[in-house]
């Protein structure tokens, strides 16, 4: 695996799970305690391998952990933005004042 998108990697490295969770009752299905879990029947009949969507979860879960750092560091990168203009502004209205 090379530099690859978050989101195309993990349903190009498992693409079965993915293909199970389109068969949840339920589209926002967090495959635990839902009804109509494909994922869950999918485990129980063992056609999916429990290590497998073990590692899936760990998987998803990292990359959800790094999607909200990746969103902390937009929102800092935006604030220090508009941080930059405003004193930019002030400085400029300042000048003109001077003037
Ligand atoms: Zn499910």
């Amino acid at each position: 695996m090379g530099l690859i998108d978050a989101d195309a990697g993990l349903s190009t490295v498992f693409d079965d799970i993915e293909d199970l969770a389109r068969n949840c009752r339920f589209r926002d299905c967090g495959h635990s305690t839902e009804p109509g879990c494909a994922v869950r029947e999918a485990l129980e009949s063992g056609v999916l391998d429990a290590g497998r969507w073990a590692s899936f979860q760990k998987l998803s879960q990292e990359l959800a952990a790094l999607e909200v750092t990746k969103d902390r560091m937009a929102q800092e990168v935006e604030r220090r933005r508009q941080a930059m203009l405003q004193k930019a502004y002030r400085s400029n209205k300042k000048d003109l004042r001077d003037q």
